[in-house]
């Protein structure tokens, strides 16, 4: 099986979650699962060990679960991009439109060195939104984006559409 493959295997669509109408894809099996997980992640460092990374920036919080290990992995960094409120230490943060009104998220201010190539992933890309917010962030610290990682894209959506303004290197390894 090819990752994709393996991917939607486990992944689980759960409708009306969390509101009527959405079907939501839930990624937690993928966890309960170490053989899968591993899988993952050494599809993940094959894909990347040779792109030049300097950091791996996860966003929360679902892109803490195979941005850590990534990072670990390539022997880079990794830096988190949590909601507003979350982190103890001085932050940037950036503001963004959500479909309903906006959201803050942060970054602390010596996570990212001005220069850097800076790989943002998280599970799951829908409108690009959140991700974009995040390129945005590692903008004003410097960061040069490297490129978006997501495991599952919702390509209906088109989120790609608004991250290819910092990066063309988007990549999905589902959809
Ligand atoms: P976007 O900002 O691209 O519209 O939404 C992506 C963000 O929302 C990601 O942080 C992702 O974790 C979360 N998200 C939205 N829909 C889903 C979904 O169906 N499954 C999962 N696992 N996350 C989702």
């Amino acid at each position: 099986m090819t990752v994709e493959e393996t991917l939607k295997s486990v992944i689980r669509d759960v409708p009306d979650f969390p509101k009527p109408g959405i079907i939501f894809k839930d990624i937690t099996p993928i966890m309960l699962n170490p053989k899968v997980s591993e899988e993952i992640l050494d599809h993940l460092v094959e894909l990347y060990k040779d792109q030049h990374i300097d950091i791996i920036a996860g966003i929360e919080s679902r892109g803490f679960l195979f941005g850590f290990p990534l990072a670990i992995r390539l022997g880079v960094p990794f830096v988190l991009i949590r909601k507003k409120g979350k982190l103890p230490y001085n932050k940037i943060s950036h503001d963004y439109e959500l479909e309903y009104g906006t959201s803050t998220i942060e970054m602390h201010v010596d996570a990212v060195k001005p220069g850097q190539r800076v790989l943002i992933h998280d599970d799951l890309l829908a409108t690009g939104g959140s991700a974009a917010a995040a390129a945005h962030l590692i903008r004003k610290c410097g960061g040069e984006i490297a490129g978006f990682n997501f495991l599952v894209g919702l390509d209906f959506l088109e989120g790609k559409t608004k991250l290819k303004e910092f990066s063309n290197n988007i990549i999905n390894l589902a959809t």
